[in-house]
């Protein structure tokens, strides 16, 4: 039988492998042909530059929609530092590109707060979901705190520096399992299998 098809509009490969957990643990396009963007090499990526999580989100599940004519999922996300004015929020990923990588991000940001040894934030993910009949967005968050030096080796991105509440491990000290249940990405995908029902 012709399955409909979805695609994960994202090229980072820690995000697919969460995202294909997310999508088996809330039952949620079980009837549909998950794509990644292996079989879109030529797409190119999204611009993001939106102001906000969710309209970083929107304009990428757009622009591989547009591109594949296929329903698409993506994800934008990030952290932003309690008190701060949004830092580094939308640009969570830019800083590190700019820094030199995660190391050189979290370097600069604990030279800014030099009198703090952990630094309080809010990991959040925004989802976007584009079809040909309805664009949803939905989001999650978790509170934490980043530390200074890199802790674990599994996940990707800021992993190694962030310790989510209630725990004592990094997400990257933790098994993968656990942190895809403690994660913002999995408060997201919750609000996003709620809005599907
Ligand atoms: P973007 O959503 O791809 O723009 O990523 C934003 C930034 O946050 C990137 O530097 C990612 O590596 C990082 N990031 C997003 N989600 C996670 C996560 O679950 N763990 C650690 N870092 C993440």
């Amino acid at each position: 039988m012709h399955k409909e098809k979805i695609l994960l509009g994202t090229s980072n490969q820690g995000k697919v492998t969460e995202f294909l957990f997310y999508l088996e643990f809330f039952k949620i396009f079980q009837d549909f042909e998950i794509i990644t963007l292996n079989s879109y090499p030529n797409m190119g990526e999204p611009e993001e530059n939106e102001t906000t999580f969710d309209g970083n989100a929107s304009s990428k599940s757009s622009f591989f929609y547009n591109g594949s004519n296929l329903t698409c999922l993506s994800d934008d996300s990030g952290f932003i530092i309690n008190g701060s004015n949004n830092f580094p929020g939308v640009k969570t990923a830019r800083l590190a590109k700019e820094k030199g990588g995660i190391s050189g991000a979290i370097k600069s940001i604990f030279n800014d707060f030099k009198e703090l040894k952990e630094i309080p934030i809010i990991f959040y993910c925004s989802l976007s979901l584009k079809s040909k009949n309805k664009t949803l967005g939905v989001s999650g968050s978790i509170k934490g705190i980043l530390i200074s030096e890199a802790r674990g080796e599994n996940g990707f991105g800021y992993d190694p520096y962030f310790i989510p509440e209630n725990h004592q491990e990094t997400f990257a000290e933790m098994g993968s399992k656990e942190k895809m249940l403690a994660s913002h990405r999995y408060m997201a995908f919750k609000n996003l299998s709620l809005r599907l029902i």
